[in-house]
């Protein structure tokens, strides 16, 4: 874990100096707002589909280092896409930041990996999970997703931290 725990520094910092796709799509054809309120996290999600696929997705809000790091990877790893495909990504990415998943037992989640470390810190692990869980409310037109909602899908399947 030595390896992951260095790797995990230089990606966050790394994304945090030059966020990729930060900003917002003119013309988007989904967006979702997002928030934690434990940690202060708020982010918003833009995109364009071209049919199935993501043609184009941006990011930009208020976060964390661990929260905006994992928006910045979450964008470079949908964009191109199909709806599909990011959503088992996002199932994936939630199964391994809730330590139900080994990131070695995925063939999709490559350098996101970085994140598996966060099971072991419970109050971050909806920071990391917080872009994802805004790009799934974008897919199914749900303007606006919160980590403590009552009736939020993603609250059910994490618990509360
Ligand atoms: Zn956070």
């Amino acid at each position: 874990m030595a390896d992951y725990k260095s790797l995990y520094q230089e990606v966050i910092l790394d994304h945090n100096k030059k966020p990729r796709n930060y900003g917002t799509i003119a013309h988007a054809s989904h967006h979702a707002d997002g928030e934690n309120p434990l940690c202060g996290d708020h982010i918003s999600v833009t995109l364009k589909l071209d049919g199935e696929n993501i043609a184009a997705i941006a990011f930009e809000g208020e976060s964390c280092a661990i929260c905006k790091a994992s928006a910045s990877m979450m964008t470079a790893a949908v964009k191109g896409k199909t709806c599909a495909d990011a959503e088992m990504l996002i199932r994936e990415f939630r199964d391994m930041v809730t330590g139900k998943l080994e990131p070695a037992a995925s063939d999709h989640i490559g350098r996101l990996a970085v994140f598996a470390g966060v099971r072991d810190l419970p109050s971050r692990v909806k920071c990391a999970i917080l872009p994802w869980h805004t790009l799934h409310a974008a897919f199914s037109s749900v303007a606006s997703a919160s980590t403590e909602a009552e009736d939020d899908p993603m609250r059910t399947l994490i618990g509360s931290a």
